[in-house]
């Protein structure tokens, strides 16, 4: 009787045991311990007048169930997301947030941008793993103020305009905007870090009557733009006729025989893909190469201009013309010299090489950085003298001319760049020029040359 009895006590003990188990099994997992991750996908630093902050919330465990976001500022409060997740909560929620800070009655100055998100563990009571996280942010909604310290800025279409204004924040980017085209400025006076310089370009391909304006930026994002007093003198370029015929476009294919597409069967096909697309593609990297800079003027008074007979000008339209039909169109960027064979080509100015090797239709090429995003270029080399890094001095010679590229006899290709935009260098080399545009700028604005310091 006893031991009957004792037995079904076992029985029941092992019952209770094996329920415990499996509960134990399927309630553990509900009852994780790791909470949400959250992070923001970029650092945040300001909030402008309106921002949209971009933010990643992931739980490991049982999913999400709710994420709540809001902004801080002493005892103001607004929401900026409450969201909740239905069962069976979600692994990773990608929130991208609208934040108003002005809309939600916050002031200038520092904030705080919380987020809390919990998970769909049962700890906590069922409230789950809890996790909150605290950004720090600047409010800023104010634009920075710009001011212009030039007069009447002439500049002539495909030509170089500078201007010279303040902007009263240190950490705004600014410059001058044509269009669409961006020019960056400089900050080339240490004792005077508001005032700064741009150097900016009327593109020879702009249509009349695009807006010029100045624009800064500040690092909450907010912009401001005032338009700049710019008097654009219209002029008409030159247009040569050329006449194709097989004889020549197969030459010139075969100096670029190792680059043209094999789908490229025609001596016109081959003729066009030089013409238009290799050299579109040389234009933009001599554009990319160009543009960094450092902020100071390191040329003086003029660029010297090369020796040589002008063979073709800056602006020149070329159409080409084969059977009587027009078949392309090009614009010649820079002003052919032609002197003697392999005659030495000097650097117009002191300044950096940024390229020097073979580029496309240029041939053997080579560009000078001078500084605040002014560059040189010399193509249609035939031997070259300097490499990238290469600091070198106005008059220093850089390789001798040549024919290389798309070119049909010994000249030097030169070309002057103001913010990765082809401009015409005629003007940089004329010292009544230099003057008027330049010296004129930082004389009526009360400023010394932004040369380098030491320099001054
Ligand atoms: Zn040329």
């Amino acid at each position: 009787m006893a031991r009957g009895k004792s037995r079904l006590w076992l029985i029941i003990l092992i019952l209770i045991l094996v329920l415990l188990g499996a509960g134990a099994f399927y309630v553990w997992p509900h009852l994780e311990g790791d909470p949400p991750q959250v992070a923001l996908e970029k650092p945040l630093k300001y909030l402008g007048k309106s921002n949209t902050v971009f933010l990643r919330v992931s739980d490991q465990g049982r999913g999400l169930a709710w994420v709540r976001v809001t902004m801080q500022q002493n005892e103001r409060k607004g929401v900026v997301l409450n969201q909740a997740f239905d069962a069976p909560g979600a692994p990773v929620a990608s929130l991208k947030l609208a934040v108003n800070p002005l809309e939600m009655g916050m002031r200038q100055g520092k904030a705080t941008l919380v987020v809390e998100a919990a998970d769909r563990s049962w700890r906590n009571w069922m409230k789950g793993n809890v996790v909150v996280k605290e950004f720090p942010v600047m409010v800023d909604t104010t634009p920075p103020q710009l001011s212009s310290l030039s007069q009447i800025i002439r500049l002539n279409r495909g030509g170089t305009g500078l201007a010279v204004y303040t902007v009263n924040e240190a950490e705004a980017s600014h410059g001058v905007r044509v269009g669409d085209q961006v020019f960056r400025g400089w900050s080339p006076w240490p004792q005077q870090p508001n005032t700064k310089l741009c150097y900016f370009a009327y593109a020879d391909g702009n249509p009349q009557g695009m807006n010029i304006d100045l624009w800064a930026q500040d690092p909450a994002g907010n912009q401001v733009q005032m338009p700049l007093n710019v008097k654009v003198r219209w002029k008409n370029f030159k247009t040569d006729i050329i006449n194709l015929n097989e004889s020549f476009m197969n030459r010139v294919a075969a100096r670029f025989a190792d680059q043209i597409p094999t789908d490229r069967q025609t001596p016109l096909a081959k003729f066009l893909w030089i013409n238009q697309e290799l050299r579109q593609l040389d234009n933009a990297e001599i554009a990319k190469a160009a543009l960094p800079s450092q902020p100071y003027q390191l040329w003086q008074k003029t660029m010297e201009r090369p020796l040589g007979a002008p063979k073709a000008a800056f602006g020149d339209r070329r159409e080409y013309v084969l059977d009587k039909k027009e078949v392309s169109r090009s614009v010649h960027l820079g002003q052919d010299l032609a002197h003697t064979e392999r005659s030495p080509v000097k650097a117009a100015a002191k300044g950096i090489v940024r390229y020097a090797a073979k580029r496309g239709i240029y041939g053997n090429c080579v560009i000078i950085s001078h500084g605040q995003g002014v560059a040189s270029l010399y193509g249609h080399l035939s031997e070259l003298r300097v490499k990238p890094g290469d600091e070198v001095q106005r008059g220093q010679v850089i390789g001798l001319s040549g024919m290389t590229g798309l070119a049909l006899g010994d000249h030097l290709h030169f070309s002057i760049l103001v913010g990765g935009v082809f401009v015409n260098p005629t003007e940089w080399w004329d010292p009544h020029w230099v003057q008027d545009n330049v010296l004129l700028r930082f004389s009526e604005a009360g400023l010394s040359q932004p040369l380098p310091p030491g320099q001054q």
